[in-house]
């Protein structure tokens, strides 16, 4: 018999050699075709004398990412069509899919046969599931090779066996562990937790694996089907067991706030599952998947997680027309804070990089910045001293303007001061090649304005990165109005070489993201006016998912810099564009105060120099606010709420101001750019799920008890009448290939 996706060569010794080699795919995913070859090798294994054992192995790069979301995506759509004829089938039939892969790998674990995986590169998720299964496991010992479980990270759990396997092989809290945070680990940490058997180079694997059979060390059945079998950590009914469950509980509630069923899932399939024998335990584990995969978290998850994100990162909004660009060498201008990152990502992917400042002993500041990250990598191993040599290579640091002769792209982040941008722009502009892409990094001047200072303003374009640059994933790419689709395409280009997520937004006061943070952190400010306590409020917008809170966020960025936007706010919009209690707790702090934030140790928050000393909300925040009312005044299931709508609503508008023109990147662009409640699948699946009419209902609640902040808008009334969704009625059209 023939496999598309496997080859099954027998040797010898009588030791079947499986190799998954999917045509046509530069990776190996479980596929409903793999899933069906890989069932009828068990059994063919299981059935041919000659053959005493199997080793699983990849001809690919790596082992395998795992299944297909896809496929999930798609049982998933046809059990919401066909529950509308009849729920109980349809469940049922989600239940028995969604656990076939579950049952192959229990079958090849029950087959008789014993089966060796030889794992190198990454191995995750189902494919790392199916290594569980094998009754052996021999790992790479590079640094390439990693396995994981992420499915908590897209609103899932590991449904095929992982939470019984990983919890029956090592001890419960590295196991919860590596569970509930979708751990990634290399040879050395899986072997110790138990993972794995042996590590050997690279080359080694299939041949230690086969030996490890040959030499009849590998038993056909798993240590949790003997009956001698002791579970590591011992049994849950038992002193070291309730010692550790109601403590794991507890670290669950305050790291989730409950807000991932997938999560939830994962404490109590291992908590149940632990305590019945394997066949029981992943019917368990099934049956808490075929819930978890109907919640809107999963599938919102799913969604934006990983469809959109891939769709993103593959170029889904480029424009097809220009060819795709090879940039070799860039410049930045302006080694500060900013521009310092953006050249250590750019060189970091290969790109050489002209840094200019204004002069040397500026430009070699961001170089120092630059080696100080490298030294950082290599104290963690995560980079090797020759590979920080080449990198600072890359990058030329001058005050010269004229090294950018042949430069591909010009990124620009020098002072927020349109003075000085315009005099960079045009002394940029004055040595560049004609081709030459300009992009400014502002996160508050509009591009079509200093676009004016250009003389191809078609060339001209925004590139917002996030701080840190380094860490951040997202960017914005901002049209101006006269932007042409070649400064697009290269943009998206450079974007794609530096590994981050671009969204494409058009023109428009604060663009996408940092419109959507200033609603939220304001909310944290009129709460704080209404007397909630400080740490009410961190909590609270904490248990709405956001993972950091709005005080702590406004030390973070620098409050004197919060104070100096209001003020241009206020001389730009107006003094109705600012909130007049925001603007009074941060005079009080940054003007009579000094206070700026974690920057010079005092904001909401002081910031002790002691090393390891934790931060403390600043006990002299009452002098400014007052005595904060008692917790039981305020209704903390509302707090969360406004902490969510208040962004929501936000990026609401930006849809309807055409700012934002893709659901896909208002929800993906929530989650990467400023963490947006992450299991709600972003900011616009957060409105979807609720259903328009809904939303619109909570934010009429809202504003006649807050304000006209909360008021719904024209956009989302006639969405609610007409029962649309954003994904129904702006659905994305260019999905990549
Ligand atoms: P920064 O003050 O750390 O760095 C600015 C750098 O520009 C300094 O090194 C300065 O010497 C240099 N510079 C000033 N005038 C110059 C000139 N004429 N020629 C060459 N270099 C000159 O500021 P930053 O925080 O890195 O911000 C830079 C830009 O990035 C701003 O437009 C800012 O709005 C934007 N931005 C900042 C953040 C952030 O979190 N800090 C985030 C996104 C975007």
């Amino acid at each position: 018999m023939t496999y598309q996706n496997f080859t099954l060569d027998i040797d010898a010794d009588g030791i079947a050699l499986v190799t998954w080699d999917m045509p046509g795919k530069s990776m190996n995913v479980i596929s409903i075709e793999a899933m069906a070859e890989i069932a009828a090798i068990v059994e063919r294994v299981a059935a041919n004398p000659a053959i005493k054992g199997a080793v699983i192995a990849s001809a690919k790069d790596t082992f395998s990412g795992g299944a297909d979301l896809k496929m999930l995506e798609g049982l998933l759509r046809e059990f919401h069509v066909s529950r509308r004829a009849d729920p109980e089938a349809a469940a049922l039939r989600l239940f028995e899919e969604s656990r076939k892969l579950s049952l192959i790998y229990r079958r090849l674990e029950t087959c008789g046969k014993p089966f060796v995986a030889a794992i190198h590169g990454t191995c995750l998720g189902g494919a790392l599931e199916l290594s569980l299964a094998c009754h052996g496991r021999v790992m790479a010992d590079d640094d390439k090779t990693k396995i994981g479980l992420p499915e908590v990270k897209v609103g899932i759990f590991p449904g095929a066996g992982g939470t019984q396997r990983v919890m029956r092989l090592t001890d419960p809290q590295s196991g919860l562990m590596m569970l509930l945070q979708g751990q990634e680990l290399k040879a050395a940490k899986a072997k110790a937790m138990g993972l794995v058997h042996v590590t050997a180079p690279r080359a080694e694997i299939v041949e230690t694996a086969r030996k490890l059979l040959r030499d009849g060390q590998v038993p056909a059945k798993q240590p949790w089907d003997r009956p001698d079998f002791k579970q590591p950590g011992g049994k849950i009914y038992s002193p070291a067991g309730m010692q550790f469950w109601p403590a794991a509980n507890a670290i669950y509630r305050r790291e989730t706030a409950d807000n991932y069923p997938g999560a939830r899932a994962i404490m109590m399939a291992c908590y149940e599952g632990l305590q019945m024998p394997m066949d029981i335990a992943l019917r368990i584990e099934s049956r808490y998947f075929a819930h978890v995969m109907q919640t809107p978290e999963a599938a919102c998850m799913i969604r934006s997680l990983f469809v959109s994100m891939q769709d993103l990162n593959k170029g889904a909004r480029r424009p097809a027309g220009p060819a795709p660009s090879s940039l070799k060498r860039i410049g930045v201008i302006g080694a500060g804070f900013m521009g310092a990152g953006i050249a250590n990502v750019s060189a970091k992917a290969g790109i050489e990089v002209v840094l200019i400042d204004r002069d040397q002993e500026a430009a070699d500041k961001g170089l120092a910045h630059i080696a100080r990250q490298a030294d950082d990598a290599i104290a963690k191993g995560r980079m090797k001293p020759a590979d920080k040599d080449a990198l600072l290579a890359r990058v030329t640091a001058s005050a010269d303007y004229g090294k950018l002769a042949d430069v591909d792209l010009v990124v620009e982040a020098v002072f927020e001061d349109r003075a000085i941008k315009k005099a960079v722009t045009e002394a940029v502009e004055a040595v560049i090649p004609p081709g030459c892409i300009f992009a400014s990094n502002t996160s508050t001047l509009p591009i079509t304005s200093l676009a004016a200072n250009s003389a191809r303003p078609d060339q001209f374009i925004g590139i917002h990165f996030f701080s840190p640059v380094e860490k951040m994933m997202l960017v914005e790419i901002i049209m101006g109005e006269k932007t042409g689709e070649e400064a697009l395409a290269r943009a998206m280009d450079f974007v794609k070489l530096i590994r981050k997520t671009p969204i494409v937004v058009n023109d428009a006061r604060g663009f996408f993201a940092n419109r959507c943070v200033l609603a939220y952190v304001r909310e944290g400010f009129l709460m704080l006016d209404e007397g909630i306590s400080a740490t009410m409020v961190e909590r609270c917008a904490a248990m709405a998912g956001m993972p950091v809170g709005p005080l702590s966020l406004s030390d973070e960025v620098g409050l004197d810099l919060s104070w100096k936007i209001l003020q241009a706010t206020k001389k730009d919009l107006g003094d109705g564009a600012v909130d007049p209690a925001q603007e009074r707790i941060l005079s009080a702090l940054v003007v009579e105060r000094g206070r700026q934030g974690r920057k010079n140790a005092q904001g909401f928050y002081d910031y002790p120099a002691a090393k390891g000393a934790k931060k403390q909300l600043w006990p002299g925040l009452v002098d400014i606010l007052g005595a904060p009312r008692p917790a039981e005044a305020f209704d903390i299931g509302e707090l969360k709420q406004r902490f969510l709508v208040a962004q929501a609503l936000e990026a609401a508008r930006t849809v309807e101001e055409g700012v934002v023109t893709d659901p896909r990147e208002a929800d993906v662009g929530s989650i990467l750019g400023f963490g947006f409640a992450p299991y709600t699948g972003g900011t616009l699946s957060y409105i979807d799920a609720m259903g328009a009419r809904a939303f619109v209902a909570l934010c009429d609640k809202l504003a006649a008890k807050y304000g006209p902040r909360f008021a719904p808008t024209a956009l989302l009334k006639e969405m609610a009448d007409k029962r649309e969704t954003f994904y129904g009625r702006f659905a994305p059209t260019a999905r990549a290939a």
